[in-house]
């Protein structure tokens, strides 16, 4: 497994923390998997709305309390049209009920970006590569966001 840490940095606010999604967004490519980890509240949501709105989706986000996969239309930086997935495996327990949701095909899919919040629901089952996106409670509004990219070789 090749490890490539990309960036670290604290955001001080939910705004600079929507920002780094923009920024991360903008790099995306077909076939991408972003794993957000963190605690309730640390700013995954707020994060994939920045996100989503730099493949140019305008619709509002978030978190996805009732549906576990929230499907939208995007466009990549080059202006090409890509099915994006917001995926929020929280309320998920097993195996099961994981497979279920067709979670397994969704972040095999090379067609299409997948954004997913909770994914250490799914066990230690990850896609061959990924970008891990790690956010931390660093006071009030403070988080630590650690981007890295994982690729399996
Ligand atoms: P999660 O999806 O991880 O459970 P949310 O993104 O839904 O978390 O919620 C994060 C909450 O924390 C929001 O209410 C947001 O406004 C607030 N917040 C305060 N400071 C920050 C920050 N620096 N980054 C992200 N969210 C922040
Ligand atoms: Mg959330």
């Amino acid at each position: 497994m090749n490890t490539t840490p990309v960036a670290g940095l604290i955001s001080a606010s939910a705004d600079e923390t929507r920002e780094v999604g923009g920024q991360l967004g903008r790099t995306l490519q077909l076939g991408d998997v972003v794993l957000l980890h963190g605690d309730l509240g640390a700013g995954k949501t707020t994060l994939t709305q920045g996100l989503l709105r730099a493949l140019d989706i305008s619709a509002p986000v978030n978190s996805p309390t009732f549906v576990i996969v929230a499907n939208y239309e995007g466009h990549l930086a080059d202006g090409a049209r890509v099915p994006v997935r917001h995926v929020d495996l929280y309320r998920l327990n097993d195996a099961e009920e994981i497979e279920s949701t067709g979670y397994f095909d969704l972040i095999d899919d090379s067609d299409a970006i997948a954004i997913v919040e909770w994914p250490e629901r799914a066990g230690s089952h990850l896609p061959e590569k990924y970008i891990l996106v790690e956010i931390d409670f660093a006071g009030t509004d403070a988080r630590s966001i650690t981007v890295t990219r994982r690729k399996g070789e």
